[in-house]
């Protein structure tokens, strides 16, 4: 950079100029560069293979201490080749967002026939690698250094001293110019001494701590990661479907009988469902871990799963108790991803490799319509009770009941959320939004298989639509993608209505009213009681904390710290913010039993006066407030059977 002294520039002006003050500044040009403009120089894919051959990769998954995995590929090149880009993935199927964690990638060295070369980063894509070497050269060796977090706070910790999660993505880099379905390999891992593995890899074998695999694509071993650990148990849940669990401690490795009937009657009733498999086997890979970064990512032949230490074995009368079971519907919800989003992928979510952006339009259908099927699921086959499932509904009913953010976002404007927010924590959910094409997404189709129910008088359903629109030749694990307007006609060829237009007002429309006529066609309102139902009630145990969204507006941890308050609610009003102190309620000390005391006896006209602690300030503050506790329940209007009862019921003789 050249610079000019500044003295010679003011004289410069001063003289040029009328002696008027403040227009030598006005007139002034300022320096105003031209674009450059960016030049690509990392091929985009296309449909044809890597012309090297097939490409070894070996992990050495052994150093434990360190948690860092260490890795050599061998990529043969073609003939006459004297340079290649290597591309590490960025964005990957199920995630929703570019998240790669390329900054864990290290040690990168690179040889040419042996002989060490150097590498280039590219300046605007910086997942690529490029790389130039003598032409002749037969083969390109790349060794990196995978340092996976040590600690929570540098992302999601993958490897513990008796559990790992191993993901190829993480710890492999990929030539560019291919669809990833057209780059061959032969992946191996050694593995700590005496584990146990478990993916959905095809073929595999060990010799010594070494754990190889037939030769897959680069698209399937990125959609088949490892599960291994120093103990492990296997459960058949089905012909050629299994649970695969891994524990820190052995006697979390135990089921009950009637805990593995459910597990296989949700794999029967999945197939009911669907009516078919687009998969030749399938693999639950569970980590039964609070250690291991949590995880719940779908996959075609597997899915990879954390469950709270003691789910298992907390199996009891024949449910889980409500603080494991608010959250076991992951495992339904997982499966039927190989159906909806796996199988059946949105086109433009579609992409051939992982550097092609993923666009997210269509969440509330690849997410919103899993998290429909996962709660039938859950409830038919007995992994979860249907009155913890009605819960569910009602809680998100009662959510977006009290939204005020629904206003100006649509429902579509949310699908993106992923990408602007990357599933950070945000000050005010309830008017920001966040990732809601999950759970209003499941209504909206609630709301649709509950109105084909009551117009066809319970001959057709959603159902109808999950059979013709899932329906797949069993194995078939490739993708068929579709587009709104195809699946516009799916829905019309099961029962004709507007479905562009139901959809439009729903997804697509700024300050929509809450979907909860699905709920009240199947036969159930919403109403308000003063305790929580047996989902929130769950949920509020297991993380210890109040939930009072539907009444002071906020949501309060055991030791009195508030964690998130709805816009435009009362603790808003009261300048209540996250990150303050409840640190007394009524003159006593913050306990939630204290705090539900005041609130239930503020109905009668008794006062609720909090001493609140922000920083090193304290204030109190008087809530003007009588409506009592309040939390969303369902309440049953039909008389006998309704078809949200049908909805749940088990569907196997
Ligand atoms: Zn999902």
């Amino acid at each position: 950079m050249k610079t000019t002294p500044i003295r010679s520039i003011l004289l410069a002006s001063a003289l040029a100029l009328p002696f008027t003050a403040g227009i030598a500044q006005a007139q002034t040009t300022l320096s105003a560069p031209v674009a450059t403009p960016i030049e690509q120089t990392v091929p985009d894919a296309v449909d044809t293979p890597y012309p090297g051959g097939t490409i070894g990769i070996h992990v050495d998954a052994t150093d434990l201490a360190h948690r860092v995995f260490r890795t050599e590929q061998t990529i043969p090149v073609a003939a006459g080749t004297s340079e290649l880009t290597l591309l590490y993935p960025e964005w990957l199927p199920g995630h929703h967002g570019p998240d790669g964690t390329i900054d864990a990638l290290n040690g990168l060295e690179f040889y040419a026939d042996g002989k060490l070369i150097p590498w280039r980063r590219d300046n605007v894509e910086v997942y690529a690698f490029h790389l130039a070497f003598p032409a002749g050269t037969k083969e390109i060796t790349a060794k990196m250094v995978y340092t996976s977090p040590v600690t929570g706070s540098e992302g999601r910790i993958v490897m513990t001293d008796e559990l790992m999660n191993l993901q190829f993505n993480q710890m492999t880099l990929y030539p560019a110019g291919h669809y990833v379905r057209q780059i061959k390999l032969k992946p191996s891992v050694t593995m700590p001494t005496g584990w146990a593995t478990a993916t959905a890899l095809d073929g595999q074998t060990q010799s010594g701590d070494t754990v190889s695999w037939d030769e897959t694509s680069y698209q399937v071993l990125v959609d088949s990661p490892i599960m291994a650990g120093k103990y492990h148990k296997s459960w058949e849940i089905g012909e050629n479907e299994t649970f695969e669990a891994f524990a820190h401690d052995p006697e979390e490795l135990e089921m009950k009988p009637g805990e593995l009937d459910a597990m296989k009657a949700m794999m029967t009733e999945a197939g009911l469902l669907f009516g078919s498999r687009p998969f030749d086997h399938y693999e639950f890979l569970v980590a039964i871990s609070d250690e291991l970064g949590g995880i719940g990512l779908e996959h075609h032949r597997s899915t990879e799963i954390s469950l709270r230490p003691g789910t298992l074995t907390s199996w009891e009368d024949g449910k889980y108790p409500d603080k494991f079971g608010f959250s076991v519907d992951v495992l339904p919800h997982e499966l039927v991803h190989s159906w909806n989003g796996k199988y059946r992928r949105p086109a433009l979510t579609w992409t051939p490799d992982y550097r092609e952006p993923m666009r997210n339009d269509l969440l509330w259908v690849y997410e919103g319509m899993t998290q429909y099927w996962d709660l039938p699921l859950a409830a038919r086959s007995g992994i979860n009770t249907k009155e913890l499932t009605l819960g569910e509904i009602a809680s998100s009913a009662g959510n977006y009941d009290n939204e005020p953010g629904r206003s100006w976002r649509a429902l579509i404007d949310t699908t993106y959320d992923p990408i602007t927010a990357n599933r950070k924590a945000k000050p005010f959910t309830t008017f920001s939004r966040s990732e809601e094409y999950y759970n209003e997404g499941s209504l909206i189709w609630l709301e649709a298989d509950m109105m084909i129910r009551t117009q066809t008088k319970g001959k057709k359903s959603l159902e109808d639509f999950a059979k013709l629109f899932y329906g797949a030749t069993d194995g078939d694990y490739g993708e068929k993608t579709y587009t709104f307007d195809q699946l516009v006609a799916d829905l019309n060829s099961v029962y004709p209505y507007d479905w562009a237009q139901f959809l439009r007002d729903r997804v697509y429309t700024a300050n929509a009213p809450a979907p909860l006529n699905g709920i009240e066609l199947g036969g159930y309102k919403l109403v308000y009681k003063d305790e929580p139902n047996p989902f929130r009630k769950g949920i509020e145990e297991q993380y210890k904390y109040l939930y009072l969204r539907y009444s002071l507006g906020m949501s309060v941890t055991s030791e009195g710290k508030v964690t998130g308050v709805v816009w435009d609610g009362i603790a808003f009003n009261n300048d209540i913010v996250s990150g303050q102190t409840i640190e007394a309620v009524n003159g006593k000390e913050y306990s939630a039993d204290v705090m539900k005391e005041a609130i239930t006896a503020a109905k009668d006209g008794a006062p609720i006066e909090l001493l609140i602690k922000r920083d090193d300030d304290y204030r109190t503050v008087s809530i003007d407030y009588t409506g009592g506790l309040r939390y969303p329940w369902l309440e049953k209007t039909a008389k006998g059977e309704g078809y949200l009862d049908k909805l749940l019921a088990p569907k196997r003789k």
